[in-house]
């Protein structure tokens, strides 16, 4: 049971939270009705809570004063209201910062604060929010630990990007609590953290000086701090769960997780420009989305909406931005719509993220896949720290290997074997190795598998 801070002296209990607390609490309080709401009743309030922010930006944003030129005007009441809105590319807000901005911003939303989503794609976007959506993000955080009744008096470790100097190893930094949401609301334990630039070797001492109950990092960076652990048999017995932001967590890093550290992976899936877009259930696995504060749809290549178990592409509408109205909004994501979860919650499921479009695999004959791929197979044949393989034609994949030495003839054509097999198409491979890691994008994140062909 963790402790709510209290702001009153001389009144421990009941704790009396400040003004910011109070709000972040009564909107936990609604999301832990409305989650288990009938669906209708939740796209009835998403679609009733969008129609003033579509009235908004028609009235106060040039791009929408332009698009939405002749569009029905009515409050959104139903989803083929919704379908006939045009969509929003990444694009449109590469160009538009300026037009696709509000002109107006009801003073009660707090602050407009700016935000860079650098993406691992290189072609940053800045967003504009408000106050609102802060609020909204940090009851969807605490929502989270709820979910997972995370111990918040335990130390949090994170290995992430920092700022050069901010948390520079071999020793990181410390901070007093979690972070601004948990610690609006609750006295937390405090938090050690980590530039991702530290190899596995120094985060595995960091975290064993530290023993935190939980660690935050990148797949990638966890995928390679497992490899060092198993390798040097170390354990981290006091680990509770490692939780995961910012690149796509595959059933094979879980498994390894399970194996190496005996504690699970507990993903979130969200992004700079919409907050939290989805959770994962703490009993199916599959990953609720955040209906509260996002409208979600899995569309397939025709626009039409994805049934259960198909991949589409994701068209996210914010429901409380009014700085920057992000309405239907293509954010470059694909992933798996789910079935009804059996923990209870009616929230929309999600069951796999999968990740951007320069991420899948183009096969001759105009189709497509998500690569299948892992760095644990590999490096059974051969000692393989890292790969990373890009598409430069529909016949062709450039294949580079982190490695310690230099591969025989033989486990080059072992490894190319596997990775034709695994990808389903007897491609050309250019193989190479090289000894140093491969640079990460400014946000941390790591592809795998790029596709480049224009
Ligand atoms: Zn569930």
């Amino acid at each position: 049971m963790n402790a709510l801070k209290s702001f009153l002296p001389g009144v421990g209990w009941p704790a009396v939270p400040d003004e910011h607390g109070a709000r972040v609490l009564a909107l936990l309080w609604q999301f832990a009705q409305s989650e288990r709401w009938p669906a209708e009743q939740i796209l009835a309030h998403q679609l009733r809570q969008l129609s003033p922010v579509v009235a908004h930006a028609r009235q106060h944003t040039r791009h929408y004063r332009e698009r939405l030129v002749g569009a029905d005007d009515r409050p959104l009441s139903t989803l083929s209201q919704l379908r006939a809105l045009p969509i929003l590319t990444r694009r449109d807000l590469q160009d538009g910062v300026e037009s696709m901005s509000s002109d107006f911003i009801p003073p009660q939303y707090g602050k407009p604060v700016e935000k860079r989503s650098s993406g691992s794609t290189g072609q940053p976007v800045l967003v504009r929010s408000t106050g609102l959506d802060a609020l909204i993000w940090q009851a969807n955080a605490l929502r989270d630990h709820h979910w997972h009744q995370r111990d918040l008096s335990l130390k949090l470790a994170a290995i992430r990007a920092f700022g050069a100097g901010a948390a520079d190893p071999p020793d990181g930094s410390v901070a007093r609590v979690w972070g601004a949401a948990s610690a609006a609301v609750y006295a937390t334990g405090p938090a050690a953290l980590l530039s991702l630039n530290a190899d596995s070797a120094t985060q595995a001492a960091w975290l064993i000086r530290h023993q935190p109950g939980y660690l935050l990092t990148f797949p990638n960076i966890l995928a390679r701090l497992l490899d060092y652990l198993e390798q040097e048999k170390a354990a981290l017995p006091w680990l509770r769960a490692v939780l995961c932001v910012g690149e796509t967590v595959t059933p094979l890093l879980r498994q390894r997780c399970r194996a190496v550290l005996n504690v699970s992976i507990e993903d979130v899936y969200s992004s700079q420009e919409l907050g939290y877009i989805a959770l994962q259930c703490p009993v199916s696995g599959q990953y609720h989305v955040m209906a509260e504060s996002v409208l979600v749809e899995v569309l397939d290549v025709a626009g039409n909406p994805c049934a259960p178990g198909e991949t589409g592409r994701l068209v996210i509408s914010s429901l409380h931005n009014y700085a920057m109205p992000l309405i239907r909004y293509e954010l470059g994501d694909y992933a798996t719509v789910g079935n009804a979860c059996t923990c209870g919650r009616t929230l929309p499921v999600l069951e796999r993220i999968a990740g951007r479009e320069r991420n899948m695999l183009r096969l001759p004959g105009g189709k497509w896949r998500w690569p299948v791929v892992g760095v644990l197979p590999y490096s059974e044949v051969a000692p393989v720290r890292q790969f990373k393989i890009i598409q430069r034609s529909l016949e062709e994949l450039e294949v580079n290997f982190v490695t310690d030495r230099d591969l025989t003839d033989g486990e080059e054509a072992r490894l190319g074997a596997m990775i034709i097999e695994s990808l389903g198409h007897p491609f050309r491979l250019n193989i190479a190795c090289v000894r140093e890691d491969f640079p990460r994008a400014p946000n941390g994140k790591f592809e795998e598998f790029v596709c480049a062909i224009p």
